[in-house]
């Protein structure tokens, strides 16, 4: 039964207008533009001086205003026909529900999500990339349930200074003015989610529900009368307090999202999700309130674990190791040691706190490592671009000991990023005109460019400049006036910007790796290229500082003085308060996306996938996502000198590297005009960047490989686990127990080969014999594999290649094992044999760390 009581749209809306509602509330809208055209139709000056904001708009907009359009056919046509698109687009089976075998149901659980900028719920990248991963779920029908928290104060506004300091504001929020609907029960009252305190107190949250689309997003908010003081803040702020202040957030998003989750299902009469996925590692501990719940029905802890594994996917964001949550172990001990047995006197009853510290253990004993539950937490794991993968298999390699780097269980899914939200909407337009009458899906918008002419292409990158250089004056205007300026002294501000020169961004968070201030290494050079009188660069930077880290206000210090000097400051500006809002008009607008992080600490970046749906040439460090995509037609790679140890000099060499492609590439390109001032070339590279690069980027493509390749696999694991009253998780669980128990004892004592020829070529036939005691394990739990590699001055196996090995028979207690087999290289070959558990329940050979090598 349906028991959602909406309480947000305060305005009451003529009986007309009803449909306004849900259109307000449901946060495609801002994905459509005809619905936002809709609501810029009820008052255009409004809209504008709301921020494009539905709910407040209708709060806003006077009665007698929506008399009138209530009494509008036009008006009232237009509302219903957007209502029943709506009506539809939540309805209609879309492309997960044409597929076979998929899970009834994920939980999606995530610490940020920027959604749209009306819901500030968010810091950066991880935020925004879980926002676009529930819209285009929800486009393409993927049944998530998505968790979070509600932060009463996001995560700070920022400003400057008059001398340029970042300075940050808390505005609260108040969630009635937001868009969100309060999950209650079928008498109206509102579910409250508890999680048990230290000491006997009780945590309590409400639950707010965004709707994105056709997938709901609740939000838990502990700011309520129910909690004291200091319970209330556990919501106020993202990434804002200390340690203490951050467990308790985790524990409430873990756990507390958990119980949301379940609550959420029961009420809307839902299946409960088969399968979870963890958006990094802060929201972990709902892997522990999921084993928690099966204790309660009769399986033991390592049961429980297993069952809980198969269904959970866990996906690492960082390559950087000062990147992950890290708690001491005493505050885990803190948290988690209640003794109770109830669920208001312990945190977690019945899971004993030495497993709960052992999933997070590291080398160092006193800290409790959250990527490492994750790990240990999920069955199946990944990092967010190739080459992120490849960082991680090496930086977790210590969770698989004896297995080669390459065989370590993370593997990559690349970020991509939600097309309609972020392409503007001209390209649809010109699409539409070009390629007529079509239904135009993303790619095709992407594939429509073809047909378009050069000029068009170019107009329409001009126009987008165009825009962004208004949206440039007027931020920077304000921000003057922010800073202590008089409306007299502004003059100048409008002539800032020139929609005619060559434009380049620079917009992301500002830690170190990232390396804000690189393009200041050589001011003189770079004051050069901004006023060279025929082939000017303009360059628009803005991104935020953690409000910790001084560090970082230091280089936007560093860069806001610089663009503040006089000759200068009509060509590079330093934009406060980098958010959704001003980012859309960034990426739609400059000709050039910056990017020149330290190689390889950039685990995907999405700024630039979004600059290139928009024609946006990428000039970057080959780093995250561009090391795959970069294809030497659709934008510039910065060599990395990530060879060279010593940071000064590095800087010196990539800032050298990024200057010489400027002067010598860029800016020659883009001011190189054929007789009707087109830049062929240019646009030519505009185009092949539209056409090959944007169907990668799309978060689309992203959503499907998570679905195919880890929610479907998850949701089969899961199932068979469960099935007959989770037999086949006890008998996971006690094979591991067994396996673990016996592994000091599996040994390969024996290796022959015969049939090796003297001088090995390739494909020379050989036959491996080996025997291998197993400890008291039966010969069906293990697999024996022969390992062929080539071998190099280091005595190591590389490139290695393994073949399984039949049993062949028993001797003495001893196992026998071969196969016939071909020498994968020629020259220095190498050969071993090892022995692996196995098991159908598990998902790969490197699953449980255990390996025995001859
Ligand atoms: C896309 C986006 C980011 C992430 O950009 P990166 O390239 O990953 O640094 C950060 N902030 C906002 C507002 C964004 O839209």
């Amino acid at each position: 039964m349906r028991a959602l009581r909406r309480v947000t749209v305060r305005a009451h809306l003529p009986e007309r207008l009803a449909a306004l509602g849900p259109l307000s509330t449901n946060l495609r809208w801002s994905w459509h533009p005809a619905t936002q055209d809709l609501f810029a139709e009820i008052d255009p000056e409004r809209w504008r001086s709301l921020r494009q904001d539905p709910v407040r708009l209708l709060g806003d907009v006077p009665a007698a205003r929506l008399d009138v359009l209530a009494a509008d056919e036009g008006f009232t046509g237009r509302l219903d026909a957007l209502a029943a698109d709506l009506q539809d687009y939540l309805d209609a089976p879309r492309w997960y529900q044409d597929q076979e075998g998929l899970p009834t149901g994920i939980g999606y659980f995530s610490m940020e999500f920027g959604v749209t900028e009306v819901l500030p719920n968010y810091s950066g990248g991880l935020g925004v990339l879980a926002g676009d991963h529930l819209k285009a779920a929800s486009d393409l029908g993927v049944p998530l349930v998505a968790v979070g928290l509600l932060y009463r104060s996001g995560y700070f506004r920022q400003s400057l200074s008059a001398d340029g300091w970042q300075r940050e504001h808390y505005p609260s929020l108040d969630p009635q003015g937001l868009p969100l609907t309060l999950l209650t029960v079928a008498d109206g009252s509102p579910v409250v989610v508890r999680v048990a305190m230290p000491g006997h107190r009780v945590l309590r949250a409400r639950v707010w529900i965004a709707q994105v689309g056709r997938v709901p997003l609740l939000l838990l908010d502990s700011d309520i009368g129910e909690n004291d003081a200091e319970l209330r803040a556990v919501t106020d702020r993202l990434y804002g307090g200390d340690q203490d202040h951050r467990i308790k957030q985790e524990i409430l998003a873990g756990i507390g999202g958990v119980r949301a989750v379940r609550a959420y299902c029961e009420t809307l009469g839902l299946d409960q999700p088969a399968v979870f996925h963890t958006n990094e590692g802060h929201a972990g501990y709902l892997g522990l309130e999921r084993i928690r719940e099966l204790l309660g029905s009769g399986l033991d802890f390592d049961a429980a674990l297993a069952a809980v594994r198969a269904g959970t996917v866990f996906t690492t964001h960082t390559p950087v190791p000062a990147g992950i949550d890290r708690f001491p172990v005493e505050l885990v001990r803190h948290y988690f040691g209640g003794e109770g047995t109830e669920l208001d006197d312990a945190l977690l009853p019945g899971l004993p706190l030495d497993r709960v510290l052992g999933l997070g253990a590291e080398a160092d004993p006193h800290v409790f490592n959250m990527a490492h539950m994750g790990l240990r937490l999920a069955q199946r794991a990944n990092g967010v671009s190739q080459l992120h993968g490849e960082v991680s298999r090496d930086m977790f390699s210590d969770l698989w000991p004896g297995f080669d780097t390459a065989e370590v269980p993370i593997t990559s899914v690349t970020n991509g990023v939600h097309s309609p939200t972020w392409a503007s909407r001209e390209w649809t337009e010109l699409a539409r005109r070009t390629v007529a009458g079509a239904e135009l899906t993303e790619t095709g918008v992407c594939q429509a460019v073809e047909h378009v002419s050069a000029a068009d292409l170019w107009a329409l990158r001009t126009t987008l400049r165009g825009q962004l250089v208004d949206e440039v004056r007027r931020r920077v205007r304000a921000s003057w006036l922010e800073r202590g300026a008089t409306e007299a002294e502004l003059g100048w501000t409008a002539g800032v910007f020139d929609p005619d020169v060559l434009t380049v961004g620079f917009a992301r968070r500002v830690p170190t790796y990232k390396r804000l201030t690189l393009m200041l290494r050589d001011p003189e050079r770079l004051r050069a290229m901004l006023l060279d009188p025929a082939r000017p660069v303009q360059l628009v930077i803005a991104g935020k500082s953690h409000p910790a880290d001084d560090g970082g206000k230091a280089l936007i210090q560093q860069v806001v003085r610089f663009a503040d000097t006089h000759d200068v400051r009509h060509r590079i500006t330093f934009l406060p308060d980098y958010d959704m809002s001003m980012a859309r008009y960034l990426y739609w607008g400059c000709d050039v996306w910056l990017n020149n992080p330290l190689r390889p600490l950039e685990a995907c970046g999405t700024s630039g996938m979004k600059s290139a749906l928009n024609g946006g040439l990428n000039l970057s460090i080959r780093d995250g996502w561009w090391d795959e995509m970069f294809d030497g037609e659709n934008g510039w790679a910065i060599p990395t000198a990530d060879g060279v140890t010593d940071d000064v000099r590095r800087d010196d060499l990539e800032a050298t590297a990024m200057y010489e492609l400027l002067e010598g590439s860029v800016l020659p390109r883009f001011y190189d005009r054929d007789a009707d001032g087109v830049p062929a070339r240019w646009v030519e590279m505009v185009r092949h960047t539209l056409q090959t690069l944007g169907p990668k980027v799309l978060a689309s493509r992203m959503v499907q490989d998570y679905v195919l390749d880890h929610y479907r696999p998850a949701g089969e694991s899961a199932a068979r686990v469960r099935a007959e009253g989770f037999a086949g998780a006890k008998e996971l669980a006690g094979f591991r127990g067994e396996v673990v128990a016996a592994w000091p004892q599996v040994r390969v004592v024996r290796v022959d080969a015969s049939g090796v020829p003297d001088i090995p070529e390739i494909g020379a036939l050989m036959t491996l014999r080996a025997e291998v005691l197993l400890g008291g394990l039966g010969v069906g739990d293990v697999a024996v594999q022969a390992v062929l590699g080539r071998v190099d001055s280091d005595e190591q196996l590389h490139d290695v290649r393994t073949v399984p090995m039949a049993h062949v028979g028993s001797t003495d207690g001893r196992e026998l094992f071969e196969v016939e087999t071909a020498l994968p290289h020629s020259g220095a070959a190498g050969y071993t044999v090892r022995v692996l558990p196995a098991n159908p329940l598990l998902a790969g050979d490197a699953e449980l760390g255990l390996v025995a090598l001859a």
